[in-house]
């Protein structure tokens, strides 16, 4: 079958499933057409493949996560990002008031924690609004185009955003930031309120698995050692609670986030996307997890797999 039609045939298997909720803590969100669903595969040589609503916008939430934690190591250095932010699978809920026993540190920087810390590790210190275009520019150069702000979903989250008000209050008082700790979760929440498309985030996945070139730019976005240990990263870490089930049964680092957006990277091969709103308990997209299954499955993917 021509990739394509096996990617609709992909989406329509998995269409049925309608169990799972959108997510209603941002109150935005919780506004989508549930039914939405999307694929995207882009491989490293730049042939896009896809099917279902892969041009519907929507905001990027936690898969930022890996992205701006490239751009702080490009611009920092791993050993300066790993002082702050440790690269331990934490178990718990992207959420987790929690930090490390004995260094203090956030576990890693796919929980909320490690991300707010690693958001103030780009660009220049003590600038939030400078840094903001910064995160912007460089998620943007992972997509190959200019992304933007939802200012609706921005807005809509900054008046929820209670636990992470308390997260950087944490993280403020044994100074992991040192900035007022209201403007850095205005400043992450903006991050997480980017607009996207599940084509967008696949040709960003594709970076990554490309190294850090655009596969069709061919801009270098960030190093290969820094792809490498974002990938690494989303392996161990990507898939909130469930991460360990993940990389068992599925098999490629990944990354997912609250509005029903996944990612799967597969190095030297292709970035994957997946787009369907409602969310499983752990809270990764119902449908876009199955729909990862499935390539997985069919296309023999997973990474322990012989060649
Ligand atoms: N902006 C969301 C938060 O920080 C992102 C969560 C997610 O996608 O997991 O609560």
């Amino acid at each position: 079958t021509p990739i394509p039609d096996y990617l609709a045939e992909v989406l329509a298997a998995c269409a049925a499933d309608a169990s799972g909720a959108v997510a209603d803590y941002i109150p935005e969100l919780a506004q989508v057409e549930p039914e939405q669903l999307g694929v995207v595969l882009a491989t490293v040589d730049g042939a896009v493949y896809e099917a279902g609503d892969c041009d519907a916008g929507f905001t990027i939430q936690s898969i930022s996560k890996p992205f701006v934690y490239a751009l702080a190591l490009q611009q920092r250095g791993l050993d300066a990002v790993l002082d702050q932010v440790d690269v331990e699978p934490s178990g718990e809920a992207f959420n987790e008031l929690s930090l490390e026993k004995g260094s203090g540190r956030p576990l890693n920087p796919m929980i909320n924690a490690g991300a707010i810390v690693v958001h103030t590790m780009v660009g220049d210190a003590g600038d939030p609004q400078a840094r903001c275009e910064q995160v912007l520019a460089g998620l943007s150069a992972f997509a190959g185009r200019p992304l933007g702000v939802d200012e609706a979903a921005y807005a809509s989250e900054s008046e929820t955003a209670f636990r992470n008000y308390a997260i950087a209050n944490m993280l403020r008082s044994r100074d992991s930031i040192v900035e007022d700790p209201e403007d850095v979760v205005a400043a992450y929440t903006r991050q997480c309120s980017v607009r996207v498309t599940t084509r967008d985030l696949a040709l960003m996945a594709a970076t990554l698995a490309n190294g850090g070139v655009h596969p069709l730019s061919e801009e270098r976005v960030v190093e290969e050692w820094v792809a490498r240990q974002v990938m690494s990263v989303m392996a161990t870490c990507g898939m909130y609670d469930s991460a360990g089930d993940w990389i068992s049964t599925v098999g490629f680092p990944a990354k997912s986030g609250v509005s029903g957006g996944i990612i799967g990277a597969l190095p030297g091969q292709l970035g994957i996307a997946a787009f369907s709103p409602r969310l499983d308990p752990h809270g990764s997209s119902v449908r876009g997890v199955e729909v990862c299954r499935r390539l997985s499955a069919d296309m023999g993917l997973h990474m322990m797999d012989p060649p």
